[in-house]
């Protein structure tokens, strides 16, 4: 007799049943499903700036093209990009770096990746505020650690020392920073980034700084890298960093980690196993984004400020609505609470309906561990901007 064939269910490992898959790339996603279907989207979901990589960047790459610069490169980035990113934090920060503690990533999230799987054991606990960027506890809980979050309502999700060290255990290894934050939006001023770095260096822990939006920080808030704090606060400190944002750069993937010598050995151990090196070409274009005229830069945060203030302004009008000043990043975070009636009882559900009858698309609070909140990026257009609030608005009024 024929044994019946066993199921078709894939046995994944129990590191990547542990795993959500991305609420930020679900709903870009979603967007991208609609549009190929005709729909006419707002979205507001994908942290993805509406600019085009600048024309230097392009150029870079063009001619790095036509130069045959289309092999494989150091695990660690070419020698021109590792300058560069080192003489751009020399200049803007005052840091040190040297070429043993810089290399080069396929984008911001492979090189928290790296941090995170080559310090983190089973069991291990790992710091992260509330609200987190989505990926944060997928990449621990990957590794066998155990994220912790901090509440930080209290204080509007600014997040200060005292929160931190309510959190600490023997068994806090890490904590992962994201200044400014996304989704909150919040930045946290200098001298309470030395404080929590004071904390964290005396009892020893690990931090990992994303500074993705590193740029995008609204006056009187002020830009500020952990690079630019003294070296012996560093000495525990992975930088991961990112040329997505800051030079609408998302397709090309590329990111950076600065870190000690000896955890960047590991990262590169790691690297050189996944994905070798970065593409080449984009390598190029990389270096030219640092070295070359910073202005583009200039020209995106001033039009990221003249949105973010029409959308909070904008945000004001919406029944149910609340929100708070975000001080960087191009992300909104309104409380949703006041909405939350009816058939719609959740962020989720407010997320999916919202799409469903108004075809507007944002990412719900809970993927970001805060049930009663949304995310809306303003890295689009003031026409979608305009018009997404409108259909927001006719939602929310309808749940009223
Ligand atoms: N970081 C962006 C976001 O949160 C891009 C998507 C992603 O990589 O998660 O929307």
């Amino acid at each position: 007799m024929m044994t019946k064939p066993a199921g078709l269910s894939f046995p994944a490992s129990s590191n990547v049943s542990r795993m959500q898959p991305s609420s930020t790339l679900a709903a870009m996603q979603a967007a991208e499903t609609l549009r190929a279907a005709g729909a006419n989207v707002v979205d507001f979901g994908a942290g993805e700036p509406d600019f085009d990589t600048p024309d230097y960047i392009k150029q870079a790459a063009t001619e790095a093209m036509r130069a045959g610069q289309t092999k494989y490169t150091p695990t660690a980035g070419t020698r021109q990009l590792q300058q560069a990113i080192i003489d751009f934090y020399a200049g803007e920060f005052g840091a040190d770096y040297e070429r043993s503690q810089v290399m080069a990533t396929s984008g911001g999230k492979q090189a928290i990746f790296n941090a995170v799987v080559t310090l983190i054991n089973p069991g291990d606990e790992v710091l992260m505020a509330k609200p987190y960027w989505v990926t944060f506890p997928e990449i621990v809980v990957f590794a066998g650690g155990v994220p912790v979050f901090i509440e930080t309502e209290e204080t509007g999700f600014l997040l200060k020392a005292y929160q931190i060290e309510r959190e600490l255990t023997p068994r806090t290894k890490l904590i992962i920073l994201n200044s400014p934050s996304n989704p909150s939006g919040r930045v946290i001023p200098p001298a309470e980034f030395k404080r929590i770095m004071e904390l964290l260096t005396e009892r020893g822990i690990y931090v990992i700084s994303d500074e993705c939006y590193l740029r995008f920080v609204y006056p009187p808030a002020e830009v500020f890298s952990a690079a630019s704090l003294p070296p012996e606060l560093r000495r525990r400190l992975c930088i991961a960093g990112s040329f997505s944002k800051t030079y609408a750069m998302t397709g090309w993937r590329m990111g950076y980690a600065l870190a000690g010598r000896e955890w960047t050995q590991a990262m590169l151990k790691v690297q050189s196993h996944s994905t070798s090196n970065p593409n080449s070409v984009a390598q190029h274009a990389a270096a030219e984004a640092f070295n070359g005229p910073q202005d583009a830069v200039g020209a995106m945060l001033a039009e990221y400020s003249v949105r973010r203030a029409w959308l909070l302004d904008a945000l004001k009008e919406v029944p149910g609505l609340t929100c708070n000043e975000p001080e960087g990043a191009f992300y909104a975070f309104p409380n949703i609470s006041g909405c939350l009636k009816g058939t719609v009882r959740t962020s989720r559900e407010f997320a999916q309906q919202l799409l469903d009858e108004e075809l507007t698309v944002v990412t719900d609070g809970a993927a970001f561990g805060c049930e009663d909140y949304l995310r809306m990026s303003y890295a689009t257009s003031r026409e979608q901007l305009q018009e997404g609030l409108k259909r927001i608005k006719r939602f929310a009024e309808k749940l009223h």
